[in-house]
């Protein structure tokens, strides 16, 4: 998503593409100094006007003729309230609007999304034909737009069907492996996937118990390549035996960077050092905040290319991926920020820094998501029995793989045999955003041996796993049903957050499993017959050991 928005206007009224103005936008203090001053005028004139009433009806004066300092007292009662009202009252409203607007948003807004336009609207057929046929014919000449067909027919089943149809005979080329029935589509209209022609399969295999912090789970794993889900069987087969993987999740928080231009580098610094500086964190979090329920600013950390300014905002999510809430939030600051630097200049609400879905060393040291560690000590017995190799053999190979192999390749985040293979598959049947499993796959495994040398340590840090039980794929039936398997399906709403922060530790757990096993194959080379008996294709086996 890169919704840019340029101005070259000079003030605040000159941006007619602010979406919402705030009450507080227009106060020339930050809101905590106005809040104070206007509460304690607001005490002081009640506390001023309850004297002299007292006196009065004690000396019995007339009440309704007033001195010059009870006129004063009753103008800064107005004030006070006037101001205490549009403060907390229309940030109260907002709130409430906002919170249903969030709740549309999820629940049923996204099916109205709206669709861009025909380009030619002069041949766009108002009144379908009846038969599915002639609809295909006129979706082939163009004469109905493909994307239009859900709307227009009001039943997402055939518009997927005509539409397949459609463009078998627009390319000449068959797609019968496809299936297109059996597929709930109305699931998937306005917010999964736009003109569908089908689903594809994918088998969903499934690796464990893998014990988790004293719990079993039977870790779902979406994949076609053969031996993976073995393989981390093997691996959590290992763990149990050896008593179980721990974790602990360091840090949780979604990032998104806009990106804003001022006129020189030096005006940029300054608002680097507004929006870094502690004193002002409060008013931008109440503003950031406005935009959910679960969105909570945690930080913003900024870096500078000339007069650029890339400001990373993190914040909590509950148990959304929580992209779109953070990016919510941006937004609001963004229209916040116009008032005090009206030269800032928005180019993109994401820059790049934040860094979504591309390798980038700020994610590896900042984290992004859930930062998590785990780590199982496994028995030297096991070692032997289970995964046919020795502590000494793996220790070494880790070494020499996973860390010297890996920064002689110049790796970023990428200090491990095959974490990717993992996360992708768990992230698949669970509903997440594939693509995250760039930054999600970042992990550094180590391994040492312990008690004499005897067993073996081993550990997988992942800085920036970053999953979510609500919103995107994970209510789609399929995605919820692995979910449910985890026992993280939807939000928790006695502690939200807390599903998505299980689910980031099992994806963890299940990385620790595939690490041990992978690396135990190379160690006892295994892997090529391991990889003959269980994905007997002409593929390439070599190009399979990551
Ligand atoms: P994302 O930010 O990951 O793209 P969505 O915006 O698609 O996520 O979904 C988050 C939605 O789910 C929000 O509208 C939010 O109000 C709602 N929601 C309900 N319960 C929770 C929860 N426990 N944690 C986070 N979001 C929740």
């Amino acid at each position: 998503m890169e919704l840019r928005r340029r101005h070259s206007g000079a003030t605040a009224a000159t941006y007619p593409s602010r979406s919402r103005i705030l009450a507080s936008d227009a106060l020339p203090l930050p809101i905590r100094h106005t809040n104070r001053l206007f509460s304690a005028l607001f005490i002081f004139s009640v506390v001023f006007l309850m004297r002299r009433w007292r006196q009065k009806i004690r000396s019995s004066s007339p009440l309704h003729i007033l001195a010059f300092s009870e006129i004063l007292a009753i103008f800064g009662l107005l004030a006070s309230l006037i101001y205490l009202f549009s403060f907390f009252g229309i940030t109260f409203i907002q709130s409430i609007i906002s919170s249903n607007e969030e709740e549309v948003d999820f629940a049923s807004d996204r099916k109205l999304s709206a669709c861009p336009l025909p380009e030619n609207p002069k041949l766009v057929i108002e009144t379908l034909p009846e038969s599915d046929d002639e609809i295909v014919e006129l979706v082939v000449l163009g004469r109905i737009p493909s994307y239009l067909l859900e709307s227009k027919l009001g039943d997402c089943d055939r518009a997927v069907l005509i539409r397949n149809k459609a463009l078998q005979k627009i390319t000449g080329r068959g797609l019968e492996g496809l299936p297109v029935n059996g597929f709930d589509y109305n699931s998937i209209l306005g917010q999964c996937c736009e003109m569908p022609i089908g689903y594809v399969q994918l088998p969903v295999g499934v690796a464990g118990p893998l014990i988790l912090d004293g719990i079993e789970y039977h870790v779902p794993m979406a994949t076609t390549e053969g031996c993976l889900v073995a393989s981390t069987n093997r691996g959590c087969k290992a763990i149990a035996e050896s008593g179980g993987a721990h974790s602990v999740v360091l840090r949780d928080g979604m990032s998104r960077a806009p990106v804003v231009r001022l006129p020189s580098a030096r005006r940029a610094a300054e608002l680097k050092a507004y929006v870094e500086n502690l004193a002002n964190f409060e008013t931008i979090s109440l503003v950031f905040n406005r935009s959910s329920r679960f969105g909570r600013l945690q930080g913003v950390k900024c870096a500078l290319a000339g007069r650029n300014l890339y400001m990373r905002f993190t914040c909590s999510t509950g148990d959304a991926m929580g992209m779109n809430m953070v990016s919510k939030g941006v937004q609001n600051v963004l229209d916040f920020l116009l008032t005090d630097f009206p030269d800032m200049d928005v180019i993109s609400i994401s820059g790049n820094f934040c860094s979504d879905k591309k390798p980038a060393a700020v994610n590896w040291i900042e984290g992004r998501g859930k930062s998590v560690v785990c780590e199982a000590t496994i028995k030297g017995e096991i070692i032997r029995r289970v995964l046919k190799t020795t502590v000494p053999a793996l220790v070494e190979l880790n070494i020499i793989k996973n860390l010297a192999g890996s920064a002689v390749a110049g790796a970023l985040g990428g200090f491990n045999a095959h974490a990717s293979n993992i996360v992708s598959a768990v992230f698949i049947a669970t509903g997440q955003d594939p693509a995250q499993n760039v930054e999600s796959s970042h992990c550094i495994t180590m391994m040492e041996a312990v008690n004499d040398g005897e067993d073996l340590h081993v550990s997988v840090t992942m800085p920036s796993i970053e999953v979510g039980t609500v919103g995107g794929g994970t209510q789609l039936a399929s995605q919820s049903a692995c979910l449910n398997l985890l026992g993280v399906k939807g939000p928790n709403p006695e502690s939200p957050g807390s599903n998505s922060r299980l689910l980031a530790t099992i994806v963890s757990g299940a990385v620790l499993a595939g690490e041990l096993s992978l690396m135990s194959a190379l160690a006892a080379g295994q892997l090529v017959k391991s990889h003959m008996k269980y994905n007997r294709s002409s593929r390439d086996i070599a190009s399979a050991a990551q």
